[in-house]
């Protein structure tokens, strides 16, 4: 495996580390893009990557310098898993997110391609891509031939970020797209509405807390295990053909079922009387339901989840007990 050279933006982020790690274990030199020391929001500090991957600052909107970095790498694999990554955020900073998650993939395709062009050497570009590009589907389950019609800033930037990697990709560059459903570990900032619910029933279960306030409990999402998919990424890069391919358990659960399963496995039964619904935290023209069918994913990569639902949310509670445990000591 040492003749592959991986090129990880977005290294920090919960993904980002969860596929450092992996590649490192494949004996892969790795080259992360960080674009600070990474901190509170940050899943993980640059500190905390594996020994001996290589730590490159940089900022993904900046494209002379992503283009001398691929350039003086000459990496085989590029991973772009950088970029804005929260819906509810989007609403905010839809221009900094188009930018981020949709302009700023142009540099990194056109820099892969440039540097195929002039080393002869393929590359193989892997993309983020999101679920978020289908917006409110009148299918379900939706697969890679499902209209992408996004809800959201977030969905509309990855949108474009995802038609160009076809783009690419006609044009002669080994690119896919992996369309991911949601996932979650304990490395979810609390930004996101999974790992807020894992910490509020840790709290509420130490006594820390007794209300926990939610918006919509009716959203429907596929959630999987988030080092399950940085292991179709890296599948995906590795088949004999770039494409688009959906990355999803195939089960959708409501809000409720998670914050029921996030109860129970912090030993609450009577969740809601824990729960008060508070509009603030709706979103606006939330995806009503989001269940992917990754049949070619199973098909042609021989990917498959390995961490059912009622598991992934255990193993965040029982991250999440620990760490007040540990503050406890
Ligand atoms: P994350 O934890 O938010 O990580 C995003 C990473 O992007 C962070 O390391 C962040 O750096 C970096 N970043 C942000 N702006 C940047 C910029 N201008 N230049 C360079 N780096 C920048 O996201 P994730 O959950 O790991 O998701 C990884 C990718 O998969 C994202 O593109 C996301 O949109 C996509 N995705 C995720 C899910 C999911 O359920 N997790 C589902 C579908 C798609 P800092 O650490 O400095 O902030």
């Amino acid at each position: 495996m040492s003749a592959v050279r991986a090129l990880v933006t977005g290294a920090t982020g919960q993904d980002g580390g969860y596929l450092v790690e992996q590649l490192v274990g494949q004996g892969v030199e790795v080259h992360a893009l960080v674009r600070g020391a990474g901190g509170a929001s940050s899943a993980l500090r640059s500190t905390e990557l594996p020994a001996g991957v290589h730590v490159h600052r940089g900022d993904l909107t900046d494209g002379l310098s992503m283009d001398r970095l691929v350039q003086e790498l000459e990496p085989t694999e590029v991973y772009n898993l950088g970029g804005l990554s929260s819906v509810a955020l989007s609403w905010e900073q839809p221009a900094l997110t188009a930018q981020v998650s949709g302009v700023a993939v142009g540099h990194l395709l056109k820099a892969s391609y440039d540097l195929q062009e002039r080393t002869g050497v393929p590359v193989r570009f892997v993309q983020a891509s999101s679920a978020e590009i289908f917006g409110r589907s009148e299918r379900v389950p939706q697969d890679e031939t499902t209209p992408v019609r996004p809800l959201s800033p977030y969905g509309a930037a990855k949108a474009y970020a995802h038609h160009l990697v076809g783009v690419y990709r006609a044009r002669g560059l080994h690119a896919s797209s992996c369309i991911l459903y949601n996932h979650e570990s304990p490395r979810r900032p609390q930004t996101f509405v999974t790992r807020k619910i894992t910490v509020g029933a840790a709290r509420i279960a130490r006594g820390l807390q007794d209300q926990l306030a939610m918006g919509n409990l009716d959203a429907r999402r596929d959630w999987g295990w988030a080092p399950d998919y940085v292991a179709a990424m890296t599948a995906a890069a590795r088949d004999e053909a770039g494409r688009d391919y959906v990355v999803a358990t195939g089960v959708s659960h409501s809000v409720r079922d998670f914050v029921a399963a996030a109860f129970a496995a912090a030993g609450i039964t009577e969740w809601e009387r824990h729960v008060t619904l508070d509009p603030r935290f709706a979103r606006p023209s939330d995806a009503p339901e989001l269940v992917g069918d990754s049949s070619r994913a199973r098909q042609l990569l021989g990917w498959s989840p390995t961490t059912t639902f009622p598991e992934v949310v255990t193993r965040m509670v029982e991250h999440d007990l620990a760490l007040l445990d540990a503050q406890g000591d």
